[in-house]
Protein backbone atom coordinates (compact mmCIF):
# COMPACT_ATOMS: atom_id res chain seq x y z
CA UNK A 1 0.00 0.00 0.00
CA UNK A 2 1.43 3.40 -0.35
CA UNK A 3 2.12 5.65 2.30
CA UNK A 4 3.11 9.15 1.69
CA UNK A 5 3.84 11.79 4.43
CA UNK A 6 4.36 15.45 4.38
CA UNK A 7 6.86 16.16 6.76
CA UNK A 8 6.71 20.17 8.13
CA UNK A 9 8.89 21.29 10.65
CA UNK A 10 6.81 24.04 12.64
CA UNK A 11 8.88 26.91 12.86
CA UNK A 12 6.55 29.20 10.52
CA UNK A 13 3.69 29.27 8.58
CA UNK A 14 2.92 27.25 5.99
CA UNK A 15 4.28 28.59 2.31
CA UNK A 16 2.84 27.83 -0.52
CA UNK A 17 6.15 25.76 -1.28
CA UNK A 18 5.53 23.45 1.08
CA UNK A 19 1.66 23.65 0.82
CA UNK A 20 2.57 22.51 -2.70
CA UNK A 21 4.30 19.27 -1.93
CA UNK A 22 1.62 18.93 0.66
CA UNK A 23 -0.72 18.55 -2.29
CA UNK A 24 1.12 16.62 -4.34
CA UNK A 25 1.65 13.78 -1.58
CA UNK A 26 -1.84 14.08 -1.01
CA UNK A 27 -3.25 13.83 -4.62
CA UNK A 28 -0.99 10.73 -4.49
CA UNK A 29 -2.09 9.03 -1.48
CA UNK A 30 -5.69 9.59 -2.35
CA UNK A 31 -5.46 8.43 -6.17
CA UNK A 32 -3.57 5.22 -4.54
CA UNK A 33 -6.27 4.78 -1.66
CA UNK A 34 -3.27 4.78 0.61
CA UNK A 35 -1.90 6.77 3.48
CA UNK A 36 -1.32 10.17 4.21
CA UNK A 37 1.02 10.63 7.04
CA UNK A 38 1.38 14.18 8.67
CA UNK A 39 4.62 14.39 10.73
CA UNK A 40 5.67 17.69 12.60
CA UNK A 41 9.28 17.70 12.45
CA UNK A 42 10.24 19.36 15.58
CA UNK A 43 13.56 18.57 16.52
CA UNK A 44 14.64 21.73 16.04
CA UNK A 45 13.95 22.76 19.84
CA UNK A 46 14.85 27.06 19.48
CA UNK A 47 12.53 27.01 16.57
CA UNK A 48 9.90 24.69 16.72
CA UNK A 49 7.20 26.35 18.10
CA UNK A 50 3.94 24.51 19.09
CA UNK A 51 1.58 27.99 17.97
CA UNK A 52 3.53 27.06 14.14
CA UNK A 53 2.38 23.66 14.54
CA UNK A 54 -1.44 24.14 15.53
CA UNK A 55 -1.80 27.01 12.43
CA UNK A 56 0.36 24.68 9.76
CA UNK A 57 -2.54 22.19 10.85
CA UNK A 58 -5.40 24.55 10.40
CA UNK A 59 -3.69 25.91 6.81
CA UNK A 60 -3.98 21.91 5.78
CA UNK A 61 -7.50 21.73 7.21
CA UNK A 62 -8.13 24.76 5.47
CA UNK A 63 -7.35 24.20 2.09
CA UNK A 64 -8.96 20.25 3.01
CA UNK A 65 -5.78 18.03 3.07
CA UNK A 66 -7.03 15.53 5.34
CA UNK A 67 -4.44 13.06 7.00
CA UNK A 68 -4.44 9.77 8.27
CA UNK A 69 -1.86 9.22 10.74
CA UNK A 70 -0.30 11.70 12.86
CA UNK A 71 3.34 12.02 14.27
CA UNK A 72 5.02 14.15 16.20
CA UNK A 73 8.78 13.71 16.28
CA UNK A 74 9.93 15.27 19.95
CA UNK A 75 7.98 11.68 21.16
CA UNK A 76 9.83 10.00 19.71
CA UNK A 77 12.97 10.67 20.94
CA UNK A 78 13.43 7.36 22.83
CA UNK A 79 13.34 5.67 18.94
CA UNK A 80 16.28 7.66 17.95
CA UNK A 81 18.58 7.25 20.71
CA UNK A 82 17.56 3.40 20.75
CA UNK A 83 18.74 3.43 16.64
CA UNK A 84 21.41 5.50 16.93
CA UNK A 85 22.90 3.13 20.00
CA UNK A 86 22.60 -0.08 18.23
CA UNK A 87 24.48 1.69 15.31
CA UNK A 88 27.10 2.67 17.61
CA UNK A 89 27.03 -0.93 18.55
CA UNK A 90 27.98 -2.12 15.46
CA UNK A 91 29.90 0.16 14.63
CA UNK A 92 28.47 2.40 12.08
CA UNK A 93 28.55 4.97 14.22
CA UNK A 94 30.40 6.32 17.33
CA UNK A 95 30.24 8.64 20.46
CA UNK A 96 32.06 12.19 20.33
CA UNK A 97 32.61 14.18 23.32
CA UNK A 98 33.97 16.70 21.72
CA UNK A 99 32.44 20.34 22.01
CA UNK A 100 30.88 22.47 19.20
CA UNK A 101 33.46 25.08 19.17
CA UNK A 102 36.15 22.04 19.27
CA UNK A 103 34.19 20.31 16.07
CA UNK A 104 34.50 23.72 14.38
CA UNK A 105 37.70 23.63 14.15
CA UNK A 106 38.66 20.59 12.90
CA UNK A 107 36.55 21.43 10.19
CA UNK A 108 38.99 25.02 9.88
CA UNK A 109 41.87 23.65 10.24
CA UNK A 110 41.06 20.61 7.52
CA UNK A 111 39.66 24.13 5.38
CA UNK A 112 43.17 26.15 6.18
CA UNK A 113 44.95 22.47 5.34
CA UNK A 114 43.72 22.61 1.86
CA UNK A 115 41.45 19.90 2.45
CA UNK A 116 38.11 19.13 2.26
CA UNK A 117 35.87 19.58 5.75
CA UNK A 118 35.29 15.93 6.21
CA UNK A 119 35.19 14.42 9.82
CA UNK A 120 36.59 11.34 10.72
CA UNK A 121 36.37 9.26 13.53
CA UNK A 122 40.05 8.99 14.42
CA UNK A 123 39.53 13.33 14.33
CA UNK A 124 37.04 13.14 16.74
CA UNK A 125 37.93 10.41 19.04
CA UNK A 126 40.86 12.13 20.84
CA UNK A 127 38.30 13.42 23.06
CA UNK A 128 36.85 10.46 24.19
CA UNK A 129 39.16 10.60 27.33
CA UNK A 130 38.31 9.43 30.98
CA UNK A 131 37.81 13.24 32.23
CA UNK A 132 35.47 14.44 29.67
CA UNK A 133 33.14 11.68 30.43
CA UNK A 134 33.02 12.92 33.61
CA UNK A 135 32.56 16.52 32.46
CA UNK A 136 29.60 14.99 30.35
CA UNK A 137 27.90 13.27 33.16
CA UNK A 138 28.06 16.02 35.43
CA UNK A 139 26.72 18.72 33.02
CA UNK A 140 24.17 16.65 31.97
CA UNK A 141 25.02 16.33 28.27
CA UNK A 142 25.06 13.16 26.39
CA UNK A 143 27.88 12.12 23.81
CA UNK A 144 27.14 13.43 20.25
CA UNK A 145 26.65 10.38 17.84
CA UNK A 146 28.47 10.39 14.41
CA UNK A 147 27.98 8.43 11.49
CA UNK A 148 30.33 6.70 10.03
CA UNK A 149 30.14 7.56 6.21
CA UNK A 150 31.42 4.44 4.34
CA UNK A 151 33.68 5.12 1.78
CA UNK A 152 31.50 4.56 -1.62
CA UNK A 153 29.65 5.42 -4.48
CA UNK A 154 25.81 5.89 -4.06
CA UNK A 155 22.80 6.49 -5.95
CA UNK A 156 19.30 5.86 -6.40
CA UNK A 157 16.43 6.74 -9.52
CA UNK A 158 14.46 9.28 -9.10
CA UNK A 159 10.76 9.35 -9.93
CA UNK A 160 11.43 12.74 -11.59
CA UNK A 161 15.08 13.32 -12.39
CA UNK A 162 16.05 9.54 -12.90
CA UNK A 163 19.05 8.53 -11.70
CA UNK A 164 21.33 10.31 -9.25
CA UNK A 165 24.74 9.54 -8.73
CA UNK A 166 26.74 10.63 -5.41
CA UNK A 167 30.75 10.08 -5.92
CA UNK A 168 32.24 8.21 -3.09
CA UNK A 169 34.69 10.97 -1.15
CA UNK A 170 31.52 13.35 -1.40
CA UNK A 171 30.85 14.16 2.39
CA UNK A 172 32.93 12.87 5.55
CA UNK A 173 31.43 11.24 8.44
CA UNK A 174 28.55 13.20 10.50
CA UNK A 175 26.00 14.09 13.63
CA UNK A 176 22.80 12.16 14.27
CA UNK A 177 22.35 12.41 17.73
CA UNK A 178 23.40 16.08 19.11
CA UNK A 179 24.93 16.16 22.69
CA UNK A 180 21.26 18.02 23.75
CA UNK A 181 19.83 14.58 22.87
CA UNK A 182 17.87 15.18 20.06
CA UNK A 183 18.38 13.76 16.59
CA UNK A 184 19.58 15.70 13.60
CA UNK A 185 17.47 16.03 10.64
CA UNK A 186 18.61 13.52 8.42
CA UNK A 187 18.79 10.86 10.93
CA UNK A 188 15.34 11.33 12.33
CA UNK A 189 13.66 11.35 8.97
CA UNK A 190 15.36 8.31 8.20
CA UNK A 191 14.14 6.52 11.35
CA UNK A 192 10.80 7.73 10.64
CA UNK A 193 9.77 6.59 7.14
CA UNK A 194 11.52 3.60 7.69
CA UNK A 195 9.16 2.77 10.88
CA UNK A 196 6.31 4.28 9.44
CA UNK A 197 6.88 2.41 6.34
CA UNK A 198 6.66 5.10 3.57
CA UNK A 199 6.59 3.86 0.40
CA UNK A 200 7.67 7.31 -1.59
CA UNK A 201 9.19 10.68 -0.36
CA UNK A 202 7.91 13.96 -2.79
CA UNK A 203 9.68 16.54 -1.70
CA UNK A 204 11.10 19.90 -2.86
CA UNK A 205 14.71 19.36 -4.69
CA UNK A 206 16.28 21.32 -1.85
CA UNK A 207 16.32 18.12 -0.18
CA UNK A 208 18.25 15.87 -3.16
CA UNK A 209 21.67 16.21 -1.66
CA UNK A 210 20.29 15.25 1.93
CA UNK A 211 19.27 11.49 -0.13
CA UNK A 212 23.37 10.66 0.39
CA UNK A 213 22.98 11.01 3.61
CA UNK A 214 19.79 9.38 3.96
CA UNK A 215 20.66 6.35 1.65
CA UNK A 216 23.76 5.32 3.86
CA UNK A 217 21.79 5.59 6.92
CA UNK A 218 18.71 3.35 5.40
CA UNK A 219 21.91 0.96 4.33
CA UNK A 220 23.41 0.83 8.40
CA UNK A 221 19.76 0.07 9.87
CA UNK A 222 19.06 -2.60 6.94
CA UNK A 223 15.98 -1.06 5.33
CA UNK A 224 14.94 -0.43 1.88
CA UNK A 225 14.82 2.87 1.07
CA UNK A 226 11.15 4.50 -0.24
CA UNK A 227 11.29 5.63 -4.08
CA UNK A 228 11.87 9.47 -4.16
CA UNK A 229 10.64 12.30 -6.46
CA UNK A 230 12.09 15.35 -6.09
CA UNK A 231 9.96 18.37 -7.20
CA UNK A 232 11.75 21.30 -8.11
CA UNK A 233 11.51 24.52 -6.48
CA UNK A 234 8.79 27.20 -6.91
CA UNK A 235 10.54 30.42 -8.25
CA UNK A 236 9.46 33.68 -8.04
CA UNK A 237 8.79 35.63 -11.08
CA UNK A 238 12.33 36.94 -11.44
CA UNK A 239 13.50 33.17 -11.15
CA UNK A 240 14.49 34.06 -7.99
CA UNK A 241 13.63 31.31 -5.26
CA UNK A 242 10.21 32.34 -4.20
CA UNK A 243 10.23 34.29 -0.83
CA UNK A 244 8.61 36.53 1.12
CA UNK A 245 9.99 39.42 -1.30
CA UNK A 246 7.61 38.58 -3.77
CA UNK A 247 4.63 39.37 -1.72
CA UNK A 248 2.45 37.05 -0.14
CA UNK A 249 3.53 33.72 -0.20
CA UNK A 250 2.12 32.01 3.02
CA UNK A 251 -1.32 30.14 2.96
CA UNK A 252 -2.57 32.22 5.66
CA UNK A 253 -2.11 35.50 3.47
CA UNK A 254 -3.74 33.52 0.83
CA UNK A 255 -6.59 32.80 3.16
CA UNK A 256 -6.93 36.49 4.19
CA UNK A 257 -6.54 37.82 0.41
CA UNK A 258 -10.14 35.95 -0.13
CA UNK A 259 -8.22 33.38 -2.32
CA UNK A 260 -10.38 30.46 -2.70
CA UNK A 261 -9.00 27.16 -0.87
CA UNK A 262 -10.08 25.29 -4.06
CA UNK A 263 -8.22 27.95 -6.48
CA UNK A 264 -5.40 27.43 -4.46
CA UNK A 265 -5.05 23.75 -4.45
CA UNK A 266 -5.98 23.61 -8.11
CA UNK A 267 -3.34 26.16 -8.64
CA UNK A 268 -0.50 24.15 -6.73
CA UNK A 269 -1.13 21.08 -8.12
CA UNK A 270 -0.21 22.81 -11.72
CA UNK A 271 2.98 24.35 -10.44
CA UNK A 272 4.81 21.01 -11.61
CA UNK A 273 2.53 18.32 -12.37
CA UNK A 274 -0.01 18.78 -15.28
CA UNK A 275 -2.77 17.40 -16.47
CA UNK A 276 -2.86 14.62 -19.59
CA UNK A 277 -4.85 16.66 -21.40
CA UNK A 278 -3.44 20.15 -20.28
CA UNK A 279 -6.48 20.84 -18.30
CA UNK A 280 -5.69 23.96 -16.03
CA UNK A 281 -9.52 24.27 -14.21
CA UNK A 282 -10.42 21.31 -12.76
CA UNK A 283 -12.29 20.00 -9.32
CA UNK A 284 -10.27 17.73 -6.36
CA UNK A 285 -12.02 14.69 -7.83
CA UNK A 286 -10.87 15.41 -10.81
CA UNK A 287 -7.10 15.76 -9.60
CA UNK A 288 -7.20 12.83 -7.60
CA UNK A 289 -8.08 10.94 -10.86
CA UNK A 290 -5.79 12.16 -12.92
CA UNK A 291 -2.63 12.63 -10.73
CA UNK A 292 0.58 10.06 -11.20
CA UNK A 293 3.77 10.68 -10.24
CA UNK A 294 5.31 10.48 -14.03
CA UNK A 295 3.63 13.64 -14.69
CA UNK A 296 5.73 15.43 -12.30
CA UNK A 297 7.99 17.78 -14.48
CA UNK A 298 11.47 18.51 -14.05
CA UNK A 299 11.62 22.76 -15.23
CA UNK A 300 11.37 24.85 -12.12
CA UNK A 301 7.91 26.20 -11.34
CA UNK A 302 7.23 30.13 -11.60
CA UNK A 303 4.54 31.00 -8.99
CA UNK A 304 2.57 33.39 -11.15
CA UNK A 305 0.21 35.37 -8.52
CA UNK A 306 -1.27 37.01 -11.61
CA UNK A 307 -2.41 33.85 -12.95
CA UNK A 308 -4.15 32.56 -9.17
CA UNK A 309 -6.04 35.36 -9.21
CA UNK A 310 -7.54 34.67 -11.80
CA UNK A 311 -8.12 31.18 -11.34
CA UNK A 312 -9.71 32.35 -8.13
CA UNK A 313 -11.75 34.52 -10.29
CA UNK A 314 -13.06 31.62 -12.01
CA UNK A 315 -13.43 29.37 -8.63
CA UNK A 316 -15.65 32.78 -7.20
CA UNK A 317 -17.93 32.96 -10.48
CA UNK A 318 -18.53 29.00 -10.25
CA UNK A 319 -19.29 28.66 -6.15
CA UNK A 320 -23.14 28.72 -5.50
CA UNK A 321 -24.49 31.92 -4.26
CA UNK A 322 -25.27 30.56 -0.70
CA UNK A 323 -21.41 29.84 0.18
CA UNK A 324 -20.09 32.92 -0.99
CA UNK A 325 -22.67 35.33 0.93
CA UNK A 326 -20.91 32.90 3.51
CA UNK A 327 -17.42 33.21 2.95
CA UNK A 328 -17.96 37.09 1.56
CA UNK A 329 -19.13 37.79 5.27
CA UNK A 330 -15.91 37.99 6.97
CA UNK A 331 -14.04 40.27 3.95
CA UNK A 332 -17.59 42.77 4.22
CA UNK A 333 -17.29 43.08 7.91
CA UNK A 334 -13.85 43.75 8.26
CA UNK A 335 -14.71 47.01 6.01
CA UNK A 336 -17.38 47.47 8.57
CA UNK A 337 -20.05 46.80 6.52
CA UNK A 338 -23.56 44.98 7.68
CA UNK A 339 -22.80 41.39 6.91
CA UNK A 340 -26.15 40.84 7.57
CA UNK A 341 -27.69 43.33 4.33
CA UNK A 342 -30.94 42.08 3.35
CA UNK A 343 -30.19 42.11 -0.34
CA UNK A 344 -26.59 40.57 0.03
CA UNK A 345 -27.21 37.61 -2.20
CA UNK A 346 -27.84 40.02 -5.05
CA UNK A 347 -25.57 42.10 -4.53
CA UNK A 348 -22.70 39.47 -4.89
CA UNK A 349 -24.36 37.89 -8.02
CA UNK A 350 -24.10 41.09 -9.95
CA UNK A 351 -20.17 41.40 -9.07
CA UNK A 352 -19.16 38.26 -8.66
CA UNK A 353 -17.71 38.39 -12.33
CA UNK A 354 -15.54 41.60 -11.32
CA UNK A 355 -13.61 40.57 -8.56
CA UNK A 356 -10.24 38.32 -8.40
CA UNK A 357 -9.80 37.67 -4.57
CA UNK A 358 -12.48 38.26 -1.75
CA UNK A 359 -10.69 40.93 -0.50
CA UNK A 360 -11.53 43.40 -3.57
CA UNK A 361 -15.10 43.03 -2.52
CA UNK A 362 -15.57 46.04 0.08
CA UNK A 363 -14.27 48.29 -2.54
CA UNK A 364 -16.73 46.70 -5.41
CA UNK A 365 -19.56 47.10 -3.25
CA UNK A 366 -19.32 49.89 -1.02
CA UNK A 367 -22.37 51.88 -2.21
CA UNK A 368 -24.76 48.70 -1.72
CA UNK A 369 -23.90 49.87 2.21
CA UNK A 370 -23.53 53.31 2.37
CA UNK A 371 -24.09 56.17 0.49
CA UNK A 372 -21.13 57.88 -1.87
CA UNK A 373 -20.22 61.32 -1.22
CA UNK A 374 -20.22 62.27 -4.92
CA UNK A 375 -22.81 64.51 -6.23
CA UNK A 376 -23.30 64.74 -10.35
CA UNK A 377 -24.38 67.77 -12.22
CA UNK A 378 -27.55 67.43 -13.89
CA UNK A 379 -28.71 69.50 -17.19
CA UNK A 380 -31.98 71.01 -16.93
CA UNK A 381 -33.21 68.63 -19.00
CA UNK A 382 -31.75 65.76 -17.45
CA UNK A 383 -33.40 66.80 -14.14
CA UNK A 384 -36.72 67.11 -15.63
CA UNK A 385 -36.40 63.42 -17.12
CA UNK A 386 -35.43 62.24 -13.54
CA UNK A 387 -38.25 63.92 -12.32
CA UNK A 388 -40.76 61.89 -13.96
CA UNK A 389 -38.64 58.64 -13.92
CA UNK A 390 -38.50 58.68 -10.17
CA UNK A 391 -42.67 58.94 -10.76
CA UNK A 392 -42.57 55.82 -12.88
CA UNK A 393 -40.44 53.86 -10.82
CA UNK A 394 -42.50 54.85 -7.30
CA UNK A 395 -45.61 52.46 -8.89
CA UNK A 396 -43.59 50.07 -11.12
CA UNK A 397 -43.17 46.11 -10.04
CA UNK A 398 -40.19 46.68 -8.80
CA UNK A 399 -38.04 44.22 -11.30
CA UNK A 400 -35.07 44.95 -13.89
CA UNK A 401 -37.47 44.93 -17.09
CA UNK A 402 -40.00 47.84 -15.80
CA UNK A 403 -37.53 49.75 -14.01
CA UNK A 404 -35.49 50.09 -17.50
CA UNK A 405 -39.23 50.64 -19.42
CA UNK A 406 -39.91 53.46 -16.66
CA UNK A 407 -36.83 55.45 -18.32
CA UNK A 408 -37.90 55.12 -22.25
CA UNK A 409 -40.83 57.81 -22.14
CA UNK A 410 -39.15 61.09 -20.21
CA UNK A 411 -36.18 60.53 -21.96
CA UNK A 412 -37.62 60.85 -25.27
CA UNK A 413 -40.05 63.67 -24.13
CA UNK A 414 -36.81 65.80 -22.61
CA UNK A 415 -34.20 64.70 -25.62
CA UNK A 416 -32.18 63.33 -22.94
CA UNK A 417 -29.16 61.07 -24.33
CA UNK A 418 -28.65 58.16 -23.01
CA UNK A 419 -24.56 57.72 -22.36
CA UNK A 420 -23.95 60.78 -20.87
CA UNK A 421 -27.04 60.79 -18.61
CA UNK A 422 -26.65 57.49 -17.01
CA UNK A 423 -22.80 57.79 -16.78
CA UNK A 424 -23.93 60.58 -14.72
CA UNK A 425 -26.69 59.17 -12.92
CA UNK A 426 -24.06 55.66 -12.44
CA UNK A 427 -22.04 58.39 -10.53
CA UNK A 428 -24.82 59.88 -8.43
CA UNK A 429 -25.94 56.55 -7.26
CA UNK A 430 -22.67 54.52 -6.92
CA UNK A 431 -19.91 57.21 -6.67
CA UNK A 432 -18.08 55.52 -9.14
CA UNK A 433 -17.41 55.57 -12.99
CA UNK A 434 -17.94 52.17 -13.72
CA UNK A 435 -19.73 48.98 -11.84
CA UNK A 436 -22.79 46.39 -12.35
CA UNK A 437 -25.58 47.23 -14.99
CA UNK A 438 -27.19 50.08 -14.09
CA UNK A 439 -30.80 48.82 -13.65
CA UNK A 440 -29.16 45.89 -11.27
CA UNK A 441 -27.80 48.49 -9.62
CA UNK A 442 -31.02 50.87 -9.18
CA UNK A 443 -33.31 46.86 -8.67
CA UNK A 444 -30.82 46.16 -6.04
CA UNK A 445 -30.52 49.87 -4.10
CA UNK A 446 -34.31 50.04 -4.23
CA UNK A 447 -37.07 52.94 -4.83
CA UNK A 448 -36.29 54.83 -1.84
CA UNK A 449 -32.62 54.52 -1.55
CA UNK A 450 -32.52 55.58 -4.90
CA UNK A 451 -34.70 58.74 -4.74
CA UNK A 452 -32.70 59.52 -1.43
CA UNK A 453 -28.94 59.77 -3.42
CA UNK A 454 -30.93 61.25 -6.24
CA UNK A 455 -32.69 64.23 -4.61
CA UNK A 456 -29.45 66.48 -4.16
CA UNK A 457 -28.73 66.60 -7.37
CA UNK A 458 -32.03 67.47 -8.32
CA UNK A 459 -32.76 70.18 -5.59
N1 LIG B 1 11.15 18.72 7.83
C1 LIG B 1 11.68 18.77 6.50
C2 LIG B 1 11.32 20.09 5.86
O1 LIG B 1 10.44 20.77 6.35
C3 LIG B 1 11.12 17.60 5.71
C4 LIG B 1 11.91 17.25 4.53
C5 LIG B 1 11.52 15.90 3.94
O2 LIG B 1 10.42 15.83 3.40
O3 LIG B 1 12.30 14.98 4.05
O4 LIG B 1 11.91 20.49 4.89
Amino acid sequence: MVRVRFAPSPTGYLHVGGARTAVFNWLFARKERGKFVLRIEDTDLERSKREYEDRLKESLRWLGLDWDEFYRQSERIDLYREVANSLVRSKKAYYVYAYPEEIEAIRERLLSEGKPPHYREEMLKEYDTPERRKEYAEKGLSPAVFFKMPDKDYSFEDIVRGKVVFKRGTIGDFVIMRSNGMPTYNFAVVVDDADMEITHVIRGDDHLSNTLRQLAIYEAIGKKPPRFAHVSMILGPDGKKLSKRHGATSVEEMRDRGILPEALVNYLALLGWSHPEGKEIMDIREMVEKFSLDRLGKNPAIFDFEKLRWMNSVYIKRIPVGKLVEISKPFLEKAGFDPNHPKLKEILEAVKDRIRELSELPNVVDYFFKEPDTEAEFEENEKNALEEILENLRTVDWNRKSIVKAFSGPMKKYRVKGKDFFQKLRKALSGKEEGVELDVMIEILGFEEMRRRLEKCLR
